[in-house]
């Protein structure tokens, strides 16, 4: 099965409004919501119509999450179920895999992490050493990972190991729906410098995964892999993408929401004090919210903010304008090669401009931050107020997105190579078996 890009026509709008007025109900538990969100095709629209989706394209997708969040209703449950692990099943796996692991995210019973990353292997991802031997139908697991979103949240994670040290390395690698709550897995959280703990250190000593959850061909990983990033990196590019209209409902059995009440979680829309809507209630640019602080802090007039100002609308309409040209060219039956690399590197661009401009806006301002509410809730009565806050935590998190999902200098090397087609690294070692690859002593 393949994921469809066939553009809606506005009855899918109607038909979801309908839907909406006869099953939304407050009262209903998360995980009750999130059944018959998911079942009905509303959760991962962008899925094929056999795997829990609506075959709609990335754009109407996003309109679906805008339309139940409008609504007042709890949207889909965000995360890598939907994004990563729903696309990568309904392309690789089989109709029962479909059936389980599909439904199970789309319908947030279980929650998802990624166990792809090593200490040995980020950006050489097919150097990974994470070991899988098999006896009889079991798949026995030692090695560790590293940089896991979520891990400690997560029921499942999706596991790629080496089936065979033997082959070529990215020839030997399998990808495997894993169960992250049994023996032999420790999970070790990771404190960031934004002041989260968002990912992990997970370490596998003598775990197990059963052959009918490999996902795709024996040894044929890589490529179930690289449809995991290739979401992964798209979502990226086009600026997200997760479901809207609700905060902190969390997918799975670990955050223990899926017994709360539904109508708990739907967020009522706030005003920033220094972020004002604007007339005609169409949402702020990024470069708007910050020509208003701009202005707050007098900076309005420095030539230097103001062309950083300019250039940072003109990164962001070349984006949408891009995602729009590939819009219309898939709509077309044709192609844009590397479009979900430019658009990540796109988007890492924006990200460092974006804080780099919030810093000399605010100056000294912007060595204040808290990570925790009390201290964020004082700062908020400080010049800027809470788009000050929005500043400096922005600040400490860009650095994340030019790293993961590929770092920037890997979404070059894929243009370089793949797209203009420039010779590749000398000294490729694609060609030899894992276990002769050369190590550090
Ligand atoms: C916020 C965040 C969340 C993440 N979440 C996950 C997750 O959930 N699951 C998961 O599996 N991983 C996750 N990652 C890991 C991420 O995918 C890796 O950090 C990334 O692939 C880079 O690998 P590395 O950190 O090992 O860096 P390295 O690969 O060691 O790279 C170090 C530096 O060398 C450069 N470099 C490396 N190779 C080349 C080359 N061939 N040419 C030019 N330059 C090169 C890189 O660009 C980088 O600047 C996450 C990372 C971050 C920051």
């Amino acid at each position: 099965m393949t994921i469809t890009d066939v553009r809606s026509d506005t009855t899918v709008f109607d038909e979801l409004q309908s839907w909406l007025e006869e099953h939304w109900d407050p009262d209903l538990t998360v995980g009750e919501w999130w059944e018959r969100l998911g079942t009905a095709g509303w959760a991962a629209p962008m899925l094929p119509k056999d795997a829990y989706g609506r075959g709609l394209n990335r754009a109407d997708s996003m309109r679906v999450a805008a339309t139940i969040a409008k609504f007042g209703a709890l949207g889909a449950p965000a995360g890598m179920g939907i994004g990563l692990v729903s696309p990568t099943i309904a392309t690789h796996g089989t109709k029962e895999q479909i059936d389980l692991y599909v439904r199970e995210a789309v319908t947030g019973k279980k929650g998802w992490c990624q166990l792809f990353s090593e200490p040995g292997a980020g950006s050489d991802l097919a150097g990974l050493s994470t070991k899988a031997v098999k006896h009889d139908d079991t798949w026995i697991i030692n090695g560790q990972k590293v940089w896991t979103s979520g891990g400690n949240h997560a029921d499942l994670g999706m596991l790629l190991a080496r089936t065979d040290p033997e082959a070529p390395k990215h020839q030997g690698i399998s990808w495997f729906a894993f169960d992250m709550l049994q023996p032999g897995v420790e999970i070790r959280p990771l404190r960031e410098m934004t002041g989260n703990a968002m990912f992990c250190e997970v370490f596998f000593t003598d775990a197990q995964v059963s052959d009918d959850a490999r996902i795709g061909e024996l040894n044929n990983g890589w490529k179930v892999a690289n449809t995991t990033l290739m979401h992964e990196r798209s979502g990226m590019g086009a600026g997200g993408g997760g479901a809207a209209g609700y905060f902190g409902a969390r997918a799975g059995t670990k955050p223990g929401h899926l017994d709360k009440r539904a109508g708990d979680f739907v967020q009522k829309p706030t005003r920033r004090r220094s972020a004002p809507k604007p007339a005609g209630g169409k949402p702020q640019s990024p470069a708007q919210q910050l020509i208003d602080l701009a202005k707050e802090f007098g900076k309005n007039s420095d030539p230097v903010v103001r062309q950083d100002l300019a250039k940072l609308h003109i990164y962001r309409e070349l984006s949408r304008l891009t995602t729009e040209r590939h819009k219309q060219t898939r709509a077309s039956g044709g192609d844009i090669p590397g479009v979900a690399n430019f658009g990540k590197l796109h988007m890492a661009h924006s990200i460092r401009l974006s804080r780099d401009l919030g810093m000399q806006i605010l100056g000294p301002r912007g060595l204040l931050h808290s990570h925790e509410a009390e201290g964020r809730e004082m700062l908020a009565h400080e010049p800027g107020g809470e788009s000050a806050n929005a500043v400096t935590a922005a600040t400490l998190g860009a650095q994340a997105l030019p790293i993961y999902g590929g770092t920037d200098q890997i979404q070059m090397n894929i243009i370089g190579e793949r797209v203009l087609g420039l010779p590749k690294d000398p000294g490729d070692l694609a060609n030899v078996p894992f276990k002769d690859l050369p190590r550090n002593g």
